[in-house]
């Protein structure tokens, strides 16, 4: 265990009876009782004090193309080495990840190595990624290990990237602010029934929280999990791609990925391709200038266009795209978006 930050007392103690403390590390700012944990199962009440269950405990870790996170302006054809704990603060039916994010609170069980910070980033640097992502669960939940192994990084050169399901509090995004370069954040869903009901969580704060990292100073992807039947309908569609194009910018890439039956949605069909391809042309309708399909095969949907000629800037082959400096369009010079070095200063 590993003392937690974000969190508070509720109420005095007597001096004999330890007291529930409020973990305000995400959007659920959860009531945690002596000797329980909050709802992601990974922080605990000890004594009256708030410890993080996974803080050295790594359960996932790769060398990730980076267009894998997905980042698709973000220095293309770049390796981002990728890591994860146990543990989710959302609930969702769909999760394409569940053995990872359910265990601590469905087994109360915290899997995963003994991996300190150092160790984390000296193996980022042997493998020759530019960056480290914090991903494969949720990384709000593993807080203090995101900042310490991000703190490391940056005095190592690399780049910090986020991916994220967005439902930090305001004080745990003000906390990463300096820390992190670019962030992929799910919007799920349209609406409070959606997050409520499927996710385990509200809309609000995602939204608040899309509009709080728009103004800070990391490079943003959003991307949205279409699943059949639930988020779907061209209304919900539309309300997505205009709430990013309106609030965060016509040029913030949207990635449209395709659900695969998984966890409580094991019955369902994966999202037909012409469903895909109706959301890209709804993107597209809204003003949104970067619009990718995702988890699809072949190379429909990948390819970075210029908005302006249509001319092909970057090209993908599955997750793979050649290194280069990207900024403007090969024919006709319209700036792309995006950070193509890792010199550049965000
Ligand atoms: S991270 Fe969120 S879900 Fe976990 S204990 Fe804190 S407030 Fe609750």
């Amino acid at each position: 265990m590993h003392p937690a930050r974000l969190w508070k007392t509720l109420g005095k103690s007597d001096g004999t009876t330890p007291v529930n403390v409020q973990c305000r590390l995400c959007s659920h700012f959860c009531n945690i009782a002596p000797d329980t944990t909050g709802k992601c199962g990974v922080r605990k009440n000890v004594d009256g004090k708030l410890y993080t269950l996974v803080f050295d405990k790594v359960a996932a870790a790769n060398l990730d193309p980076i267009e894998k996170k997905p980042l698709y302006h973000f220095l293309p054809g770049t390796t981002s080495f990728s890591f994860g704990t146990v543990g989710c603060n959302l609930t969702c039916s769909f999760c394409q990840n569940y053995t990872l994010s359910t265990t601590p609170r469905l087994t109360g069980q915290i899997l995963g190595q003994h991996t300190k910070p150092e160790r984390l980033v000296e193996l980022a640097l042997e493998s020759g990624a530019q960056s480290i992502s914090y991903t494969y669960s949720e990384p709000t939940i593993f807080f203090e290990l995101v900042e310490a192994t991000a703190k490391l990084a940056i005095k190592h050169g690399l780049k910090n990237i986020l991916v994220s399901n967005g439902f930090q509090s305001p004080e745990c995004l003000a906390e990463l602010k300096d820390l992190i370069h670019a962030c992929n954040i799910d919007l799920k869903g349209a609406t409070e029934s959606f997050y409520s009901d499927i996710c385990g969580a509200h809309i609000r704060p995602v939204l608040r929280n899309l509009k709080i990292i728009r103004e800070m100073d990391w490079w943003l992807e959003v991307t949205t999990l279409v699943i059949p039947d639930e988020n779907d309908d061209e209304k919900e569609l539309s309300t997505i791609a205009r709430f990013i194009n309106d609030e965060l910018g016509s040029d913030t890439p949207w990635h449209i990925s395709r659900f695969h039956p998984a966890y409580k949605m094991q019955n369902r069909i994966p999202t037909p391709i012409e469903t895909l391809r109706k959301a890209a042309a709804i993107g597209k309708e809204a003003g949104l200038n970067y619009v990718y399909l995702g988890n699809i095969p072949g190379r429909e949907g990948r390819d970075t266009l210029c908005p302006k000629c249509g001319a092909i800037v970057i090209e993908r082959k599955g997750y793979s795209a050649a290194r280069g400096d990207y900024s403007k369009c090969p024919t006709c010079d319209t700036p792309i978006p995006g950070v193509w070095s890792i010199h550049d200063s965000r």
